[in-house]
């Protein structure tokens, strides 16, 4: 007897609650979303009714009070029911910047109001178009004016803003001549999308290969509240950094939950479909890499397990987050290959979801950060190797 995908763990209970809650969106649903180009927000209630977009939020203020390893689990079904949490993933690890650096009375104005979805915080605004993956570079600037900050600037590639009402922003707040490293005198700041949008911050949708509400951003300047600084002044690279933890492992899940959906799909249609009078599975050429793509995904999952524990446990989690996404988005990468190639033709037609599926998972390649930058930060900070650049 085959072995049921993903196999059952302690996660159980969310699992099963999950798996009813998206039953009720089904292939037709994101065929639609994605054909239209639309946003899910359908699912995205639902999900916000049930109270699961609030699972990392403590119950003092009205969340579930879980860990990453859960909100991990939630992602990842999302993800292996044929959805894309790439619609609303933001809110998840957007949530511990305020949560784990917020000041008290930062943390008591806005975690009761995302807790109940009468607030979405689903944008972190750290890209720019002239200095990409070099964010130390980056060039929006902050500079404190009385009670404000006057921001000015541009980012590229921030995604949800439409469909959020605070973002996470990272600009300079000390010029890199003044400071002594160059990962300080940068801050974060909470922005109210509501009162920025059209009184110095311009959004302009990018139009992408996925279904991925993403937008360029300009500043010029905008006024924020000094009260909207998150912890200190100086240094949000280090807050930005550890949110970037939480990024990197739900999306590891979210990879997992894709490889499971491909692995599963791909040998079911290997199962069924007859061609030489005989299922196709039973050719090597075809069995051995859905069988590989199974290996490879259990091995990235196990990865993704440890990453969640330790952030959990407050530990230093950088290593095994960068590594849990780069072999997580390997794993869905591959098996979004061998599941399209399983399907032959009917792979790229709409209806069987291989296509859309396949374009959503390669993004993890790139984003929210690449293979190479992973390689790179291996070889640096866990290898000793000098840095390359
Ligand atoms: C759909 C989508 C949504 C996104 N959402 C957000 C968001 O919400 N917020 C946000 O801040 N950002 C977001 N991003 C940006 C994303 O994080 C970046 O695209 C990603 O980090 C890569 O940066 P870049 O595009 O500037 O590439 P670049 O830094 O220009 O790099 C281009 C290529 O060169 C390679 N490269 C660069 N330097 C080196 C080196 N030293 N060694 C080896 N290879 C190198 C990279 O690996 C990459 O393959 C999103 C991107 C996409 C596509």
């Amino acid at each position: 007897m085959s072995r049921e995908i993903p196999a059952a763990d302690a996660h159980q209970d969310i699992r099963e609650a999950l798996r009813a809650l998206c039953a009720g969106f089904d292939s037709a649903y994101w065929q639609k979303v994605d054909s239209e180009r639309g946003y899910p927000d359908a699912f995205v209630d639902a999900l916000t009714k049930a109270g699961w977009m609030a699972a990392l939020i403590p119950s003092e203020y009205g969340g579930s009070g879980l860990g990453l390893t859960e909100a991990s689990v939630i992602m990842e079904e999302i993800n292996f029911s044929g959805g894309n949490s790439g619609a609303l993933h933001g809110q998840m690890y957007n949530m511990n910047t305020v949560l784990r650096h917020g000041s008290a009375a930062q943390n008591k104005q806005y975690l009761p109001e995302i807790a109940s979805g009468r607030l979405r915080l689903q944008s972190m605004a750290v890209t720019e178009p002239t200095t990409g993956t070099d964010t130390t570079q980056l060039k929006t600037t902050a500079v404190r004016k009385g009670d404000r900050y006057v921001v000015n600037g541009q980012k590229v590639w921030i995604s949800r803003i439409q469909h959020s009402d605070l973002m996470i922003l990272l600009a300079r707040t000390t010029p890199l001549a003044e400071v002594k490293a160059k990962s300080e005198g940068m801050s974060v700041f909470l922005v109210d999308l509501h009162d920025a949008i059209g009184r110095g911050m311009t959004v302009r949708p990018i139009a992408n290969m996925v279904n991925h509400e993403t937008n360029e951003v300009f500043f010029d300047n905008l006024e924020i509240p000094a009260e909207n600084l998150i912890g200190e002044e100086g240094r949000g690279f280090r807050y930005i950094l550890d949110g970037l933890n939480a990024e990197r492992t739900l999306i590891a899940a979210e990879c997992i939950g894709d490889a499971y959906w491909f692995v599963n799909k791909a040998r079911a249609y290997a199962g069924e479909r007859i061609v030489f009078n005989r299922p196709i599975g039973q050719n090597q050429g075809v069995a051995f890499p859905i069988a590989d793509a199974y290996i490879e995904t259990e091995a990235a999952n196990l990865m993704r397990f440890r990453a969640c524990a330790l952030f959990d446990a407050h530990q230093p989690s950088g290593a095994e987050a960068n590594m849990a996404k780069y072999l997580a988005a390997k794993a869905s990468w591959e098996a979004a290959n061998v599941c399209l190639q399983t399907f032959g033709g009917f792979g790229f037609a709409h209806e069987y979801d291989v296509e859309r599926k396949f374009r959503e998972t390669r993004l993890y390649q790139v984003a929210p950060i690449s293979t190479n930058l992973i390689y790179s930060y291996v070889a640096e900070h866990l290898l000793g190797l000098p840095r390359s650049f």
